[in-house]
C-alpha cells in the first residue's frame, strides 16, 4: 500500500527551529550581518553588498553559460584544457577532439570485475533525431512491442524543426519541444536551482524531466543514439520507483542529478597537475580552467547522470544499519555490506535492462560493460561507510593525479556523485533547511519504528528528543566539510565570475555557523535531560543483530506530501 501523502513543505520536524534569513531575491541567502555583534558590522554590511553584487553578476554569466550550451550544441570532450580563454569559445570550438582523441587505457575492477576494454574509438551519428526517432520496421532486432510502442511517437515535421511527442508505456505524455523550452529548466547551471518549486510542478516526472533536460544539454541522445522510448520508459519507471517518504524521494534523485551536473559543467583549476620547475623563481602557474565535464568521455558523463538518477532507487526510508539490526532480506542478501547501495544499484539495473527501457541499446558491448561498470562503481560510492576513504584515497593520489587517466576520472566521478548527495548543507539556507526538514522526519519515522520494534533508538532519530542543530553541526563538520574542503583545495569545485571562493564554502559555513548560533541558544537557555551521545546518527556506523522482515513505512508511516497528489502537470 502507498504512504499517504504530506505536503511537500510540511512542517519543521518537532523543535527543528527556524534560524532562517530570509533569501534574497536571486534566491542566495543573505550573510547575516547580526550574525555577532561585531564592531566591524559595517565592513561586514559592506561586503554582504559586495557578495550580492558579485552573485548578480554571476547571474548574467549563467546566462552566457546557458548560451554556449544552446539547445542541442556540443558539450563535447577536449583534451587539451585552455588557458583564461572565453568559456564560450572553449565549448564551442568546432575542432577540438571528441572521444576518439582520448587515450584509454583499460579498467581494472576495484571489486574484481573482469578487466573491461575502454571506450572504442567509434564514430557516432550526429543526425540522431532526423532518422532514428521515425517509426520503422527495418530494425530486425526489434520486437512487436518495440515497434507498437514507437508507433506512440507522433512526429510533425515543419521545415527543420522536428516536433515529437512521446508516450511511455504506461501512458505518460512528454512533449520535448516544451521540454526544450521549458523555463523551467532554464536555472539548471545555477547552484540554487529552485528543486522544490519544479518538484510541486512536477510531482510525479521531475527526475524524467530534468535527466531529459541534461542529456540534451550534454548531446547524450544524439551521440548514443538514445531511443527517446525507452529513454522515458527507464527514467518514468525509474522515478515511480522512488518511495514517497520525506527525503529519499525522487526529489532527492533530481537534486544530486542536478549537482553532477553542476559540478560537471563549470569550469574549474583543478590544483593538481601543475608543474613547477623547481629551480624557478616565477610563482607556479596558474592551473588552468576547463569544466569536469570538457575532460571526461561522454560515456563517463552519461554513466555518472545515469548512475545519481538511480543511486537511491527503491530507498525504504531506513538506515542500512537498520536494515542490519532488523535482518531485513535485503541485508541477508547482501551479507550486511553496503545494503542499500546494492540494492539500488542492482534493482535499478533490472530495470534498465527491460527490453522496453533499454535506453543503453546502441552502445557497443565493449562500451556496454564499461557503461556498467561505472554506473555501479558511482552509486557503491555514495555509502557513506566508504567516505573516509574515497577522501583520503583522492588525498593520496592528489600528488600525481591526471585526468587524462581514467582511474583517476572515475575517483573524481565518485568525488561529484558524492558531493552531491550530500549536497543540502552547501546550498543556500532556505534549501538546505528544508532537506533538513525531511532528513529529520525520515530519521523520526525510523525512530518510531525503532520504538514500535523494541529496539534502542538510534542517536538523532528520537522525535520526543530532537536536536536538529547538533545533528547538522556534526553532520557538517564530520561528513561534509571534510569532502567540500578536500575538493575545494584541490581546486575542483566552481568559483563563478565574480566570487572569490565557491559558492558551496560559503554557504556551508554560513549554514554551519547559523546551527552553531543555535546549539548556544540552546545550551544557554535549557539543561538537556537526556543526551543521545555521540556519533553522527549511525549514518555511518554499522550495527548489528536482532529480528524481523522488512520493514515498509509505506504501511504504517505517515508520509510525504498532500501537495504531490495534488498539483502539477504530470
Ligand atoms: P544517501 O542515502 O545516498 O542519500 O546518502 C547520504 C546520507 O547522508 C543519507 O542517507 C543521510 O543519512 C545522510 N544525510 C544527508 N543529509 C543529511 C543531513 N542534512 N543531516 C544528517 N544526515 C544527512
Ligand atoms: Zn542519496
Amino acid at each position: 500500500m502507498l504512504p499517504s501523502r504530506r505536503s511537500e513543505s510540511h512542517s519543521p520536524a518537532s523543535r527543528c527551529k527556524s534560524a532562517g534569513h530570509p533569501l534574497t531575491t536571486n534566491g542566495f541567502h543573505s550573510i547575516p550581518s547580526s550574525a555577532s555583534s561585531s564592531t566591524h558590522s559595517m565592513n561586514r554590511q559592506g561586503s554582504v553588498d559586495n557578495l550580492i553584487f558579485k552573485l548578480l553578476t554571476r547571474q548574467k554569466y549563467v546566462a552566457k553559460c546557458l548560451g554556449f550550451v544552446p539547445a542541442r550544441s556540443s558539450v563535447a570532450i577536449q583534451t587539451t584544457p585552455v588557458v583564461e580563454r572565453d568559456i564560450v569559445g572553449c565549448l564551442n570550438e568546432a575542432s577540438k577532439p571528441r572521444i576518439s582523441n582520448i587515450t584509454f587505457s583499460t579498467v581494472t575492477s576495484a571489486t574484481g570485475l573482469p578487466t573491461v576494454p575502454a571506450e572504442p574509438n567509434k564514430a557516432r551519428s550526429s543526425s540522431y533525431w532526423k532518422t532514428e526517432a521515425t517509426p520503422s520496421n527495418n530494425n530486425e532486432h526489434e520486437t512487436p512491442a518495440d515497434l507498437l510502442r514507437k508507433i506512440s511517437v507522433s512526429r510533425k515535421e515543419s521545415g527543420t524543426h522536428v516536433d515529437t511527442v512521446v508516450t511511455t508505456i504506461d501512458g505518460q505524455r512528454y512533449d520535448t519541444k516544451e521540454l526544450d523550452n521549458d523555463p523551467d529548466f532554464s536555472e539548471t547551471a545555477e547552484w540554487a536551482f529552485p528543486i522544490f518549486q519544479i518538484s510541486r510542478k512536477y510531482p510525479k516526472t521531475i527526475l524524467s524531466r530534468l535527466t531529459y533536460n541534461i542529456f540534451q544539454q550534454a548531446e547524450l541522445f544524439r551521440i548514443f543514439k538514445v531511443s527517446p522510448i525507452k529513454f522515458f520508459n527507464f527514467f518514468h519507471a525509474l522515478e515511480k520507483g522512488y518511495w514517497e517518504i520525506p527525503y529519499h524521494n525522487r526529489i532527492h534523485a533530481a537534486d544530486v542529478l542536478h549537482g553532477c551536473y553542476y559540478l560537471s559543467v563549470h569550469p574549474v583549476r583543478p590544483q593538481f597537475g601543475v608543474v613547477k620547475s623547481p629551480d624557478s623563481l616565477l610563482p607556479a602557474p596558474l592551473p588552468l580552467a576547463a569544466s569536469i565535464m570538457s575532460q571526461m568521455s561522454t560515456l563517463e558523463l552519461m554513466a555518472l547522470f545515469t548512475a545519481a538518477a538511480m543511486h537511491d532507487y527503491d530507498h525504504p526510508g531506513r538506515t542500512n544499519a537498520f536494515l542490519v539490526t532488523v535482518e531485513d532480506k535485503k541485508a541477508i542478501l547482501y551479507n550486511d555490506r553496503s545494503v542499500l547501495e546494492n540494492h539500488h544499484a542492482a534493482e535499478s539495473w533490472k530495470l534498465l535492462n527491460r527490453p522496453e527501457n533499454h535506453f543503453i541499446e546502441n552502445l557497443d558491448p565493449a562500451e556496454m560493460k564499461r557503461f556498467r561498470y561505472l554506473v555501479l562503481e558511482y552509486i557503491l560510492a555514495t555509502d557513506l561507510k566508504q567516505h573516509f576513504e574515497i577522501i583520503m584515497t583522492f588525498n593520496d593520489r592528489l600528488a600525481d593525479m591526471d585526468l587524462q587517466v581514467e582511474s583517476d576520472r572515475l575517483l573524481v566521478g565518485k568525488l561529484l556523485i558524492k558531493m552531491a548527495d550530500i549536497n543540502s548543507p552547501t546550498k543556500p539556507y532556505g534549501l538546505h533547511r528544508q532537506w533538513t526538514d525531511r532528513i529529520c522526519e525520515e530519521f523520526y519515522e525510523q525512530g518510531d519504528d525503532e520504538r514500535k520494534r523494541g529496539l534502542a533508538i538510534t542517536p538523532y532519530m528520537d522525535r520526543g528528543d530532537a536536536q536538529v542543530a547538533k545533528l547538522q553541526d556534526s553532520f557538517i563538520a564530520h561528513v561534509v566539510s571534510p569532502l567540500a574542503q578536500a575538493m575545494h583545495e584541490s581546486g575542483l569545485l566552481p568559483i563563478l565570475p565574480g566570487l572569490e571562493t565557491s559558492e558551496l564554502m560559503i554557504n556551508m559555513q554560513h549554514n554551519h555557523r547559523k546551527w552553531k548560533e543555535e546549539i548556544e541558544v540552546e545550551t544557554a537557555n535549557y539543561e538537556p535531560t537526556t543526551c543521545n551521545g555521540g556519533g553522527v546518527n549511525g549514518v555511518i556506523e554499522e550495527e548489528s543483530a536482532s529480528t524481523s522482515d522488512s520493514p515498509d513505512p509505506r504501511r504504517d508511516s505517515p508520509s510525504l506530501d498532500s501537495e504531490l497528489s495534488q498539483v502539477g502537470a504530470d
